[in-house]
C-alpha cells in the first residue's frame, strides 16, 4: 500500500492499540469476582507455609495426567524438574493447534483465573524464575482477556510486574510440540529438540522447565481447591477422572463436553445431541488427526489415555471429530495427511519428504498400500518427533478399517 505513508500507517496502529474492542471479548470470570469467591487463597496459603511434595501427593491421588495429549502424570514432572538446580522456568503450552481440540480456548474465555492460579501453584512448586504463557494468536479474545487479568494480578501485588511473559504463536502447528515451543520462546525457528536431554532438564534458556498444557494447570487449582475428589471418585467403565472432549462433525451439539473418562464415542455423541439428522454414524477421530479415524463398530473402546493404543490410536488432547455416512474416511485421511505435509517443520527427511510422497500416493485412484505401509514404517521408526511418528497413523487406519475404499 504505497500511496499510504508511514504517518498514517502509525495514526492506525496507534487507534487499534488504543481501542481493544476490536476485539469480541466474551463476557468472563473477572479477577475482582474470582477472588471475592475465595480465588487465589489457596496460592497465598501455599506460598506461606505450603509443601510442595504434599501438593503433589495430591496431584497425583487425583490421577491428574498431563492434558496436552502426552498423559504424563502431572506431578512427576515437577519433581523431574526440581531435581535440576536452578534457575528454573514454567512454559505454558497454550498453542492449542491440534485440528478439532478448542478446550482450552474455552476454559480460558470463561474462567482464566482458575489456569493463572493453577500457573501460580506449579510455579511456586518448582520455584520457577519466570512463567512464559505461549497462547495461540489466532485466539484475539483470550490474549485480550490474558493481557486484562495479568494487569489485573500485577496491581494486586499477586505477581511481580514482568514475571507473567505473555507470548504470542505466529499460527505453526509444530510450537505445540514442547520442544519447538521453547525454541520459539527463545526468539528461535520453531524446531523440536533432540531428546535427550529432556526439557526438565534443558528448557527455555538452557534451564530446567516445567511445560504444562492450559487445561492441566486449570484441574491443578480446582484439585487444590475442591480435593482429589473432584477427579478420584468419578469412574465408569474402569476408568478414573474426567476428560474435555472437543467434539465437532455431524452432530447436532458440536462443543466442548465434559464426561467421565471411561466415555465411549456412543456417550460422546450423545452428550453432543446426537447425530444431525439424515446422517448415520460412520467413523471417528479420537484425539486429533494423529490419532486417524476408527470405524464406527468399534464404539466400546473408552475414550481415555492408553485404551487406544491396542487398536493404533491414542486419545491426544481429547479432539473427537465424528464422520457419517456422508463422508469418505479416504477424503478424511488424506486432508490430515495434507495437514501433516502443510505442517511438518521440515527438519528431518523421513517427515518432510514422507508426508510429501504420502499425500501423493494417497491421491491416486487406487493405493499402493504396501508402498504406503513400507514409507509409514520409515517415518515412524525414523522421524525426530510425534508429527512425523504419528502422521501414518491415519494411513494404516484406514487401510485397515476401510479397504474398500481406498
Ligand atoms: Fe520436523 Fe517432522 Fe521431523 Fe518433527 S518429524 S522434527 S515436524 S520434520
Amino acid at each position: 500500500h504505497n500511496h499510504i505513508d508511514n504517518a498514517t500507517v502509525e495514526k492506525v496502529e496507534a487507534a487499534i492499540a488504543a481501542d481493544d474492542t476490536h476485539v469480541h471479548v466474551p463476557p468472563y470470570e473477572i479477577y475482582r469476582e474470582y477472588a471475592i469467591a475465595g480465588g487465589y487463597e489457596v496460592l497465598k496459603n501455599l506460598r506461606a507455609h505450603g509443601d510442595w511434595e504434599a501438593v503433589q501427593e495430591t496431584l497425583l491421588s487425583a490421577g491428574l495426567r498431563g492434558l496436552g495429549g502426552a498423559g504424563f502424570p502431572s506431578g512427576k514432572k515437577w519433581g523431574f524438574v526440581r531435581a535440576n538446580e536452578g534457575p528454573r522456568y514454567l512454559a505454558v503450552n497454550g498453542d492449542e493447534g491440534e485440528p478439532g481440540t478448542f478446550k482450552d480456548r474455552y476454559y480460558l474465555e470463561r474462567t482464566p483465573h482458575l489456569f493463572l492460579e493453577g500457573m501460580l501453584i506449579a510455579a511456586w512448586a518448582v520455584e520457577a524464575e519466570k512463567a512464559f504463557i505461549y497462547m495461540r494468536d489466532e485466539y484475539p479474545a483470550v490474549l485480550e482477556i490474558l493481557r486484562r487479568e495479568i494487569r489485573a494480578l500485577e496491581e494486586a501485588g499477586i505477581v511481580k510486574a514482568g514475571y507473567i511473559d505473555l507470548r504470542r504463536g505466529a499460527g505453526a502447528y509444530i510450537c505445540g510440540e514442547e520442544s519447538a515451543m521453547i525454541e520459539s520462546i527463545e526468539g528461535k525457528r520453531g524446531e523440536p529438540r533432540h531428546r535427550p536431554p529432556f526439557v526438565a532438564q534443558v528448557g527455555i534458556f538452557g534451564r530446567p522447565t516445567l511445560v504444562h498444557n492450559v487445561e492441566t494447570l486449570y484441574w491443578i487449582a480446582k484439585i487444590n481447591r475442591e480435593g482429589p475428589e473432584c477427579l478420584n471418585t468419578v469412574e465408569k467403565n474402569g476408568r478414573k477422572g474426567l476428560r474435555s472432549y472437543s467434539v465437532s462433525g455431524r452432530v447436532k451439539n458440536p462443543g466442548v463436553h465434559l464426561l467421565p473418562a471411561g466415555s465411549t464415542i456412543l456417550d460422546v455423541i450423545e452428550a453432543a445431541g446426537g447425530m444431525l439428522d439424515g446422517h448415520s454414524f460412520k467413523a471417528y477421530q479420537p484425539g486429533g488427526p494423529s490419532s486417524g479415524l476408527l470405524p464406527a463398530h468399534m464404539n466400546d473402546i473408552p475414550l481415555d489415555f492408553d485404551t487406544l493404543q491396542p487398536h493404533g490410536s491414542f486419545i491426544g488432547s481429547a479432539a473427537v471429530v465424528v464422520l457419517s455416512d456422508q463422508d469418505s474416511a479416504r477424503d478424511a485421511a488424506l486432508n490430515m495427511l495434507r495437514f501433516f505435509e502443510d505442517e511438518s517443520c521440515g527438519q528431518c527427511t523421513p517427515c518432510r519428504v514422507g508426508c510429501e510422497k504420502a499425500v501423493k500416493l494417497m491421491q491416486a485412484e487406487k493405493w499402493d498400500q504396501s508402498l504406503l505401509e513400507e514409507l509409514s514404517q520409515t517415518m515412524v521408526d525414523a522421524s525426530i518427533c510425534g508429527l512425523g511418528q504419528a502422521a501414518p497413523n491415519p494411513i494404516r487406519l484406514t487401510m485397515k478399517h476401510f479397504p474398500e475404499e481406498v
